[in-house]
């Protein structure tokens, strides 16, 4: 096996940003870009799940899911000390079509929905 040697190397600062999304990789790029450019947050953690931010702030129809969540998302704020996290969903998400049974522009007030239960904050 050949060895690749990326030209960018290891930063050993964490940013203390994390961006949750879909793993869809069509958007991974327009994701980095945003976060990138628009938030001013270079090399934040990320966290690519089917639906993104559906894990959090969804419906609970799965407590084990929902504390596997729990479980990493506490780890991650302690041990890479995150003070931020941002939730991107985008248009024509497969997790919220196939979890709705709708077509995207009526999946959107379900993916801008808050969790207003269990501790979930709003602003
Ligand atoms: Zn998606």
């Amino acid at each position: 096996m050949a060895a690749y040697h990326a030209l960018e190397r290891w930063h050993p600062e964490r940013i203390g940003a994390m961006a949750l999304y879909c793993s869809d990789g069509r958007w991974g790029e327009a994701f980095d870009e945003f976060c990138h450019r628009h938030l001013q947050i270079p090399r934040y953690d990320r966290w690519a799940v089917p639906g993104g931010p559906a894990w959090i702030a969804g419906p609970p129809d799965d407590p084990a899911l929902l504390r596997t969540t729990r479980v990493q998302l506490d780890f991650l704020v302690r041990a890479h000390e995150l003070e931020r996290l941002v939730l991107l969903t985008h248009y024509g998400c497969a997790w919220y079509g196939d979890r709705l049974q709708l077509p995207p522009n009526e999946c959107l007030p379900a993916q801008a929905r808050r969790r207003s239960s269990s501790g979930g904050r709003s602003p």
